[in-house]
Formats: C-alpha cells, structure tokens, sequence
C-alpha cells in the first residue's frame, strides 16, 4: 500500500563489491536508497566500509538497466517474453548438443552472483546439458592460488581469517593493492602496524599506500617474485632456522624439497630478482623473527606465466617456517569480487564438482548423480581460456555467459570478440546491456544483489547471507530463477522457490557446508566453511590436519618461469591493477554517479626517469603500441613506479578496454589464467605536456 511504500525500510545486505565481504543496513524507502547503514555486529568490517560499500549502489536503479529479455534479429534486438526467449535458448541448446554432442556448449558463471546461483549453474551444465565445461572468472585471477594450496596443504582457501591478519606479528603482502583492492582490510593491516607494532613487508612494481608505510619495500624484477621467495626459503635452510618438529610430525616431502631449492642462491637470487643479497637475508630475517606470518597476495603474483609455482612457492616458505595451523599466521590469497571464493566453492569449475571434490572421482560423481537423478560426465571439461579457443576452432558452438564482462576483461579482447562472431548461439545474462551482450542471440535481465535471496562467500570463507530490498525491476530475474525456469523448459522439473532450498541440496551433499543453513545465518551470523553439522564453522583450518589423506601437508617443488619476452621493440613494461574508487570493468561503480565523479579520466603512470628521458611531463599524449594492439593515453609522472615500468589502472570500461587490447594470449601452465601482468609496450610521444 501507498502507506508501506512510505516507510523506511532497513535491510541486511552484504556487499556486491570485493572478496572483503562487509555487510551493513540499506536504509530505503520506496526504490529509493537512503543510506548504508553499518553495525558494530557486522562480522567482518564492524562499523567501517570503503567508498563503494558506501556510495556505489546507484546502480541498482539506473535507466540503463535491462528490463525485458531481448532477442536478436539481424542486428537488431527486440524485446521478447520470458516464454519466448527461454524456449529459444532450450530449442537451439538442444539442437547444438544434438548435432555436434554436449561439449559443443560452454558455460561461464558469474564471481557477482551467489553461491546458489553457482551451485544451480554447475548443476545446469552437467546434469541437463551433460558437459563440464563450465568455468568462472577466478580464471582470470585466482584459479593459480587455488590450485598452489591445493598441492601443498589442500584446501582452496584463505587459512585463517582476518582477525588472524590483524594479529599476525608479521605480514607480506606480495603483487597485491589492498589499500584501493580490499579496503577494509588495509585499514585493519595499517591499524595494527600502528598500534601494535605489526611488522609490514611489501613486494610491489609500485610504491603503494602499504608499501610507503612498510617496514620494507621490496622491488623485484617483474615476474621474479618465485625466486626471491625460493631463495628466502634455502636461506632459512642453511640457518638451520626452518620449523623442524612441525616439518617432522606435519609435513610429507620435506628432504625433495629441501634439494629442490638448492639453486636458489643469494647470488642467483640476486641475478635474477635485482634485490640484494642483503635485502634477501633481511626478509629471512623478519619472518624468522616473527612468531606467525601472514603471507598475502593477489594477481601481481597469479597473473603470470608461472602464476600457480609462485602461489606455491609462498605455501612452501609457510610450510617450512610452521606457519599454517596456528593463529595468526597462514596463506591469504585475496578475492577480488564479492564472490570468487563462492563460484569456486560451489562447483563452477570444469574439473571439480561442488566442494573441491574431482569430477572424474567415481563415488563423488555418484553420489551427485544419485541426489539429482541424472548422470554427470565423468571427463573435466574446458576451462573458460579453452572454451574461447573451442569456439576459433569451431568445437564450441553455443555459449551461455551470465554476470561476466568477458568482452572487457579477458586478455587479448580483439581475439575474444572474434571467437564471439563465431558463435552459432550466445546468450547473455547481465543486469546490463554490457559489451559482451553485443555479440548474443538472446540477452536475458538479471537482478543484483539488492533484488534477491542469497549468500555470499568472502575471502576467508565465510558464508553471509543478504536479503531482498527491491522486487526485481521490470520483467527482471533473480538468476537463480532463470536457471530453474530454463532447466524445467528441458524436462527437469526442479521445484526451489527459494534459495534457501538450493542451500540445503548443497549442503547435504557436500561435506564442507554440511552444517550451512539459512536459519543459522539470520541475522549477522555468518558461517566460515568447513561447516560441520552442528553448524559450527572452522575459521582456522589445519589446526589438527591437512587435506590429504595421511593428514600431512606436502612440501611441493616448483621452478621458475621467466615471464614472457616480447622482443627488443617493446621495451617498457605494462602492469595494471584497481583504483579504489572504482569496481573492475567498471560496469556497476560506472553507473554510481557519486563514484564516476571522484574518478579523473583514465591515466598513465610513468615515472620520473622515464618522463626525463622521453622530455614528457604530467599531461602528455603517448600511444602505447604492444604486440597484441594499440592505446592512445595521458602521462602521469610519479615517483610511484620506477624506470622502464608502466602502470595503467583498469577500473573504468575505457580503461580496461585499453589494458586488454594490449595484453596477450599467455598464461599460466597450470591453470591457463592469463598472464595480464606481463604485458610489454613500446610508447611513441603524440603530445609532450
Ligand atoms: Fe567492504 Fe570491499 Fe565492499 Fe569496500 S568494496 S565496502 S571493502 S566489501
């Protein structure tokens, strides 16, 4: 009624935005946003948020939003009925698979969405279409950490929580920018460098907030990071300082291991990162000297050729120090989204089914064939990289997307929006008319987070529930109904009308969220997986075992990968990373009036030697030319980056585009997440001030 519209109405949300995972009250009356309120109870941020927590929800009702489901024709696209466009997407999914088998379909899940949504995506792909290439974005930035604490202590996730970051003696934080990428948690890592002394190590390209505030600030050769970590570890060796009852009765590997980093001199490490020998010793040192050690780290340490064995040569350096099963100390990789640790979590992986667990495992895929009544295959499908090349190459026909920018953030765009043309079929599901929906046959209006039921799972694993504000806009979907409504057009007759019962499916039958229920996470309460089924959480994990079988972490020895060279011609070196204003592509804190205005236009950080030498200043127009494409940009001269080393922030849609047209089409061995962070360019003057 007219009389309840006019109310203010106080909603527990948590946010849409990074893998920090704050939650607070949106105030609203209407479908208007009042405020965003915050609450000492809030688990992870307390009373604190960062500016887009705070200020970036205009999105949410901005007349850009899609509002009906639209199907192409020719080049034009008109709007269509749920009806229409679902039994469109089910005739020619069917006709695809039909003709050319199941795996000519590839699925891409959403980090933004939640983990229902994920759960039922994955559910989508495997038991109604039958294929398992199905990938999310943590492809593009943290599938290699995953998989490093996956191969030396087993579970793919943050070790302890931030609390523990907060009360470490130590922290490193490597390649990554949590001052502008996970705000909150910057706050905490300042406060207690302050206050209680904290110890602060920063290995960065570039002199950020943290790095001018730390203890020490390391610079290593781009892509060198392996090394100096491996030669810390001999060095801890040769002092005979490493952990050795906890390697003794915890660790498997340890005399392999041990010769594995035999090479790893000062005087290699030296050679190879640029750091002294005495800046070496020192780091050895300060964890030596430390009683727990937090090692953080983001994409400067994934998005490389040898994204997976650095992440893994951080895991070892723990390992042989005793940092993991005891407070404050551990391997923290940092999400970005609000969700990457959910979408992995819940199964959007083409090898691993929900819960980390093999899809080629027999009893696993059975047990998962027996709660949904339908067989699994049992081959690992593509990853999100091989499904784009599937397409080139013609094996890929038809493509469903929902909540990704694939056509901004992948690297080397120019060749993905050509795999796009070649779709026979693409639909895209998005609350916005994004860039990649340009390339779909059927574009399909989602809900955020403000419109539906929910979880989230942030960087420590902790799983938070949101609730509704808003009814969907228009003829919008919370995407979880989408799946359903697509899955019952097939035959599937799946009866959740809540998410509430998807959550209960996946928790009977994934051992780690075993105890997750929505009853239990009223409220502020939140849930830090493993969960057992008295609900009770692990905030800490490997306490009394590790993931293996004998319980044993494994010490795993990893060589170094140079990073790409791209010959002489292109001399400098490119890095990009996020503005703390702003939300990756941009396509939500773009649409947040009172963030756009805060962000200048898009710039390029050159530093003061370099300007010197190219007679540019602060202004200048340069055109960045790389193997892969081309960029006009404006210079800013900073003493932030150093030498031949660029930086380009990517957070708005135009930026990102920017980065990407330069960025190429190598990644990591392990796990094919692109190597955005070794991208080289040569820079012509256009304008000099
Ligand atoms: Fe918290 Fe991250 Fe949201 Fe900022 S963007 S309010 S740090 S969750």
């Amino acid at each position: 009624s007219a009389m309840r519209e006019d109310r203010i109405k106080k909603t527990k949300t948590v946010c849409t935005y990074c893998g920090v995972g704050c939650s607070f009250e949106v105030w609203t009356k209407g479908r208007k946003i009042l405020k965003v309120q915050t609450h000492a109870e809030a688990p992870v941020n307390g009373v604190s948020t960062c500016v887009k927590g705070k200020f970036g929800w205009d999105f949410v009702n901005s007349e850009e939003r899609l509002t009906k489901p639209l199907i192409r024709k020719g080049d034009t696209f008109h709007e269509a009925t749920w009806d229409e466009a679902l039994s469109l997407v089910a005739k020619k999914f069917t006709e695809i698979k039909e003709e050319n088998g199941p795996n000519a379909l590839g699925f891409i899940s959403s980090s933004k969405c939640t983990n229902e949504e994920n759960y039922l995506f994955q559910k989508l792909a495997r038991s109604v279409f039958q294929t398992n290439n199905i990938d999310n974005c943590s492809r593009y930035c943290q599938t290699p950490a995953s998989a490093a604490l996956m191969r030396t202590v087993g579970y793919g996730g943050d070790s302890g929580t931030m609390k523990d970051i907060a009360n470490a003696d130590l922290v490193i934080v490597v390649g990554a920018n949590p001052s502008e990428s996970h705000p909150v948690l910057a706050t905490r890592i300042k406060r207690a460098h302050k206050l209680r002394g904290q110890k602060l190590l920063v290995a960065d390209l570039r002199k950020n907030e943290l790095a001018v505030r730390a203890d020490l600030h390391i610079h290593p050769k781009p892509g060198s990071d392996l090394v100096w970590l491996s030669a810390v570890t001999k060095y801890i060796f040769d002092k005979g300082w490493e952990d050795k009852e906890f390697l003794k009765e915890r660790v498997n590997n340890v005399e392999k291991y041990k010769e594995s980093v035999a090479k790893f001199t000062l005087e290699y490490a030296e050679e190879k990162t640029g750091l002294s020998k005495e800046t070496i010793i020192k780091i050895a040192e300060m964890i030596h000297e430390s009683k727990g050690t937090c090692i953080l780290w983001a994409m400067g340490v994934t998005q490389h050729m040898g994204g997976t064995d650095t992440s893994t040569a951080i895991c070892n350096l723990l390992l042989v120090t005793g940092n993991f099963g005891k407070p404050n100390a551990g391997a923290y990789p940092l999400r970005g989204h609000n969700n990457v640790q959910g979408a992995g979590d819940f199964g959007t992986m083409p090898n691993w089914l929900p819960g980390y667990e093999p899809v080629e495992n027999d009893e696993v895929r059975s047990r998962f064939e027996k709660a949904w009544g339908t067989t699994i295959p049992k081959k690992p499908g593509l990853n999100n990289h091989q499904i784009v090349e599937a397409i080139t190459d013609g094996r890929v026909k038809g493509m469903y997307l929902f909540g990704e920018e694939m056509a901004l953030v992948d690297s080397n765009i120019n060749f993905v929006e050509e795999a796009f043309e070649k779709l026979e079929f693409f639909v895209v599901q998005d609350i916005f008319f994004s860039k990649t929906a340009q390339y779909a046959d059927v574009v399909l209006p989602a809900a955020p987070s403000l419109e539906k039921e929910g979880t989230f799972t942030n960087t420590e694993r902790r799983i938070q529930r949101f609730h509704q504000v808003f009814k969907p806009l228009g003829d919008c979907k919370p995407d979880w109904e989408i799946f359903r409504d697509l899955a019952n057009k097939l035959g599937a007759n799946w009866k959740y009308s809540h998410p509430s019962e998807i959550m209960e499916e996946a928790a009977k039958l994934i051992p780690i969220f075993a105890g997750v229920n929505y009853e239990y996470l009223e409220g502020w309460n939140s849930q830090v997986w493993p969960v057992k089924t008295n609900g009770e959480g692990t905030p800490l994990l490997y306490q009394d075992t590790f993931k293996f079988t004998d319980g044993k972490a494994r010490l795993f020895p990893v060589d170094w990968t140079p990073p790409h060279q791209f010959g002489e011609e292109y001399d400098l070196h490119l890095n990009n990373g996020r503005l703390l204003e702003q939300f990756h592509e941009g396509n939500m804190t773009d649409r947040s009036a009172g963030l756009h205005h805060i962000v200048p236009s898009p710039w390029l950080e050159v530093s003061e030697e370099l300007a010197k030498e190219r007679g540019i200043e602060t202004g200048a127009l340069v055109r960045l030319t790389s193997p892969y494409g081309k960029v006009k940009v404006r210079v800013l001269v900073t003493d932030t980056v150093k030498g031949n080393e660029l930086y380009l922030p990517m957070n708005t849609r135009e930026n990102i585009q920017a980065v990407n047209k330069l960025t190429s089409s190598y990644y990591d061995k392990d796990t094919h997440t692109p190597n955005y962070k070794e991208a080289a360019v040569k820079m012509e003057v256009l304008e000099k001030t």
